[in-house]
């Protein structure tokens, strides 16, 4: 089923009924050449491009809840490529350039909005370091521009520009990056993948992992026992626990992040503008809510929901930075659980299991990696070389310590990345 204009106006006119499901329900097989566990946004991706550029068929994605139940359902959906580190910096440009051709590749409305980034710097230390992101981001062929004062107010007549404590100097303009809808994100992979013939297994947990003289053979389910050649873990907040079955220590914690939207209101915040004083950004979405959010918990967890302390943190940076927020009600907030590790960056390698392979620690920013993520991936599943916009991301860096890519410097530990 292909989505047109044509399309919507025919069925628009006959009562909407030839639409059909997205994906089909299949039984798992007894077999297939390679295994995705997660049907997160990363596991999708994979399938899809595995599929898609591949050629590969024989695949199955294992999800133990729901397609989009995970963090790619989860997010506030930003989507950059405003990286400093080699490593990083390469990466995240090369899918920000995948998204740009998204839409048309998987003839799937996922309302990528390019609306542009405004990250704010609150003095001349923090504008020296912005100019030198914006130059590290123009010399790896992206965009950049150096706001003034002026030129934020522009955007952003909102902020409180002369805050006794942290009055805005500018900011560093990003107009390619911006949000989109992350649920359409996940179902439109998953609609790509089901049709070229990807088994997607819902309310299907990975319990175990087989392995036979040092080589993974398949995996134990809930729905049973299935083999595979290889096997790719794709699992986010859960890739400690899930890594364990194959008797893997990850350099990983898992930490809570939580969002907040409010009532939907007249568009008023045009791009997502984040404060350089305070962990707290903001962007609004189509549906008018803002929706804004800020750290992480800072104490490890599985639990899918944040505490009060850091409710208040966030709220109070908001109010610091506009005042006006205050007159609006938060309809709702939720927390994802993120896969933090020592250096802030992912990693995409195989395992020292022979044919596991694993993409994690994506930590709080994995959603505008999905489609990155998903081609790296299905690059080395596939071929059993890594992708070079990837090759950095590396298991043994956290080993040896050479190549480790720390974006903000704050050292080894995991919950202030
Ligand atoms: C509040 C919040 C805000 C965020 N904001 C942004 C943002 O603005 N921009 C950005 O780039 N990133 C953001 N992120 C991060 C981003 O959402 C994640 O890094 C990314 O979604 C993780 O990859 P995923 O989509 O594959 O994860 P998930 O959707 O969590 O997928 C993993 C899947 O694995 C499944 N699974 C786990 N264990 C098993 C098992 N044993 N067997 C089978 N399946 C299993 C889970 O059920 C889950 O569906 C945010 C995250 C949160 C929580």
């Amino acid at each position: 089923m292909r989505f047109s204009g044509l399309r919507i106006l025919k069925e628009g006119l006959t009562g909407n009924r030839g639409w059909g499901a997205h994906w089909r329900d299949p039984e798992p097989k007894p077999a297939y050449d390679i295994v995705i566990i997660g049907g997160g946004g990363h596991g999708l991706a994979t399938a899809y491009y595995l599929a898609a550029e591949h050629g590969l068929r024989n695949i199955a994605v294992l999800e133990k809840g729901y397609i989009g139940g995970g963090n790619v359902g989860r997010n506030t959906t930003i989507v950059r490529a405003n990286y400093v580190m080699p490593g990083n910096s390469e990466f995240y440009s090369h899918s920000l350039k995948l998204w740009e051709g998204l839409e048309e590749t998987l003839n799937y409305n996922v309302m990528h909005s390019q609306r542009g980034i405004i990250n704010l710097f609150h003095s001349d230390g923090q504008r020296d370091y912005a100019a030198r992101r914006g130059n590290a981001m123009v010399n790896q062929g992206d965009d950049a521009i150096l706001l003034d004062r002026e030129g934020v107010r522009k955007h952003a007549p909102y902020l409180d520009f002369d805050n006794v404590r942290f009055p805005v100097y500018g900011g560093l303009y990003h107009p390619r990056g911006g949000t989109a809808r992350h649920d359409a994100v996940a179902w439109g992979f998953a609609r790509g993948a089901d049709m070229r013939g990807v088994d997607l297994l819902q309310n299907c947990e990975v319990t175990g992992i087989d392995i036979e003289n040092g080589a993974v053979t398949g995996v134990q389910t809930t729905r049973g026992a299935i083999r595979a050649k290889k096997v790719g873990i794709v699992v986010a907040g859960r890739s400690g626990q899930v890594a364990a079955m194959a008797g893997l220590r990850l350099p990983i914690e898992s930490h809570i992040l939580q969002a907040f939207v409010t009532e939907g209101l007249k568009p008023c915040i045009d791009q997502v503008i984040t404060f350089g004083m305070g962990h707290f950004y903001i962007s609004q979405s189509d549906k008018g809510g803002l929706v804004f959010g800020g750290d992480l918990d800072m104490y490890a967890s599985y639990a899918q929901r944040g505490n009060l302390p850091l409710v208040e943190h966030v709220m109070e940076a908001g109010m610091t930075l506009m005042p006006m927020i205050g007159k609006a009600k938060v309809l709702r907030s939720w927390g994802g659980i993120m896969d933090m590790t020592p250096d802030g960056s992912p990693i995409i390698d195989k395992t020292p299991v022979d044919g596991l392979f694993i993409d994690c620690g994506w930590c709080y920013g994995g959603f505008k990696a999905v489609p990155g993520s998903g081609h790296c991936f299905a690059h080395l599943l596939a071929t059993g070389r890594p992708h070079a916009a990837a090759a950095n991301f590396r298991l043994d860096r956290f080993r040896d310590g050479i190549g480790l890519m720390d974006e903000e410097g704050t050292g080894a530990q995991h919950n202030l990345h």
